[in-house]
């Protein structure tokens, strides 16, 4: 019996696969990032209209496409949608797909794929109302810091070093910017998350990691100096760009080292 698929195309079956599964993990992440905003259970009530309550049918759920097809408003009141939810399913999606690559058909694609959706639900509540509950950033740190332990190019002494130094850096910046300004700056949740950063990513990948947060912040900064139309300052969440730079040295920290190599 001849095999369905052409072999030559099994590098590229694993990640579609992933992607298409990141696309429903996405719809999933949203629905946890709006109830999470809300504070109000994931299961029940049923996914509703924020604005009129109206409840939604099945084919105004599936990821991207219902959000498209409507324009980007309730079907009902005709609400706007916000933009942050297809773009939740999208980011799902794209970064399935290229742990797929990454980490192959292995418990790492799981387990990073977990911490990935994790770091994307707390992005996504971050983004909108500036707050990384620990519902979220403590389950982060737990499996962080086990991916890095098991990790043969991190191993237990890194990704402890790595915890301990994101969460001590980034709890000194918070004290003192405190103490400076008199106000929080940086969040007590983004202390917590660098203790899954810097486990997942180890002692030696920490800075790159905050570096490349730092840079894509600095990309971002003047949507929030500048945007928003009404030319009010907006503080910028640290929390997603911190993921970011934590995802970006998990997918590809081995070739960033290789490259600063010179190999
Ligand atoms: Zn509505």
């Amino acid at each position: 019996m001849p095999f369905p698929i052409d072999p030559a195309l099994f590098p590229y079956v694993f990640p579609a696969a992933a992607a298409v599964l990141g696309l429903f993990l996405g719809s999933f992440y949203s629905v946890c990032v709006s109830r999470g905003i809300a504070e109000t259970s994931i299961v029940s009530p049923p996914s509703h209209c924020p604005a009129c309550g109206h409840r939604l049918r099945p084919w105004e759920l599936v990821p991207l496409v219902s959000w498209l097809a409507l324009g980007g408003r309730c079907s009902s009141c005709r609400q706007r949608i916000s933009v942050l939810y297809p773009l939740i399913e999208l980011a799902s999606a794209v970064f399935a797909a290229l742990v797929a690559v990454r980490f192959g058909p292995t418990w790492w694609f799981v387990g990073h794929l977990a911490l990935g959706g994790l770091y994307i639900i707390a992005s996504g509540i971050d983004f909108q109302v500036y707050l990384l509950p620990n519902y979220l950033t403590y389950p982060a740190a737990a499996l962080g810091l086990a991916l890095g332990v098991l990790d043969p190019a991190i191993g237990p002494v890194l990704a402890g070093v790595g915890a301990l130094a994101g969460f001590g850096v980034f709890w000194l910046l918070a004290a003192a910017y405190r103490t400076a300004k008199g106000v929080d700056g940086l969040g007590g949740g983004d202390v917590k998350l660098m203790l899954s950063i810097g486990g997942a990513v180890g002692g030696l990948g920490l800075p790159y990691a905050v570096l490349l947060g730092s840079l894509a912040a600095l990309v971002a900064s003047p949507f929030y100096v500048f945007g928003r139309g009404r030319g009010r300052q907006m503080p910028i969440p640290f929390g997603p760009f911190l993921c970011f730079g934590g995802m970006v040295q998990i997918l590809y920290g081995r070739e960033i080292f290789a490259l600063l190599a010179g190999r």
